[in-house]
């Protein structure tokens, strides 16, 4: 297929036949107008009022090569370079989770539930691209935040959006799952984690955008210990903490199994909560 011009009408015609029967309609669209802002430094009202004003050739290869990844179900915030949480811009590339709305309202809860807390010390665990801990320090300034990743090609990413967005986080690289890593994870009074929490045997239904481009360590774990960050990070909070909140990111099937497990373990308050699909997406506990 060719771009029959280098008018904004027929780029969009372009961009709209190339992806048909790939995304849903509204996806396209909504490709089409982060394509033009990116490459062309045009707005969507631009974009709406200026169909016959062209772009340039390096711009129009920009978006051709934009739609080819497209049709390969490279993810568009991968293609762009960046994405929005909580009212942030983040870098993302293949080593970090593209931060999910789910994660927002995770961020959300927390802050709701502890923003008059002063000087509060909050443990990020599974950092990732840094979103959760950059919107916690954005909107709770005064907190102490230490975020914490396995991968050092995720606390790069991490770090340059701490700077990009002028936060002041402590960066820790270590495996949760191995307590002799535990040392420099002393002092906290919150801990809050999306950690890894898709089943193994769930894979089949994942969609190729996220299997082929997104990092598995920061996705799957195996079925038959599928609570094992929680499990981490429990032991991590009762080894070194007197009292602490936790508020994790869970697999929809897994609130009972963790209802189960704080039973077991004696915490103070467990309860599960659910997101904006009406899945059960949370679970928000005390030592
Ligand atoms: N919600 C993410 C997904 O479905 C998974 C996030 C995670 O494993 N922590 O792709």
């Amino acid at each position: 297929m060719k771009v029959a011009s280098n008018k904004i009408a027929d780029v969009r015609r372009y961009i709209k036949e190339g992806l048909q029967g790939v995304y849903p309609v509204e996806e396209v669209q909504s490709f089409a107008f982060m394509l033009f802002e990116q490459f062309c430094g045009m707005s969507m009202a631009q974009v709406l009022a200026q169909t016959r004003e062209t772009i340039n050739e390096s711009e129009l290869l920009l978006v051709y090569d934009a739609v080819k990844e497209l049709q390969l179900q490279r993810p568009i915030q991968h293609i762009l370079g960046h994405t929005r949480f909580y009212g942030l811009n983040l870098k993302v590339n293949q080593h970090v989770l593209i931060p999910r709305p789910e994660t927002e309202e995770l961020v959300e809860m927390v802050i709701k539930q502890n923003y008059y807390k002063p000087q509060l010390k909050i443990l990020d665990i599974g950092t990732g691209s840094g979103c959760i801990a950059i919107a916690l320090k954005k909107n709770m300034p005064d907190a102490h935040i230490t975020a914490v990743d396995i991968s050092g090609e995720a606390l790069a990413v991490a770090r340059q959006n701490a700077d990009a967005n002028d936060t002041e986080i402590h960066f820790v690289q270590a495996d949760i799952l191995n307590p002799s890593e535990w040392a420099p994870l002393t002092d906290f009074d919150l801990v809050v984690s999306n950690p890894p929490y898709v089943l193994e045997t769930e894979k089949a239904l994942m969609h190729a955008n996220v299997l082929n481009f997104e990092p598995h360590a920061a996705l799957f774990v195996p079925d038959r210990d599928a609570l094992l960050f929680y499990k981490a990070i429990f032991g991590l909070a009762k080894s070194k903490n007197k009292r602490c909140s936790m508020y994790t990111e869970i697999n929809e099937s897994k609130g009972a199994d963790l209802m189960q497990l704080a039973q077991l373990l004696d915490l103070k308050y467990a309860k599960v909560e659910k997101d904006m699909h009406g899945k059960e997406r949370f679970f928000v506990a005390k030592i």
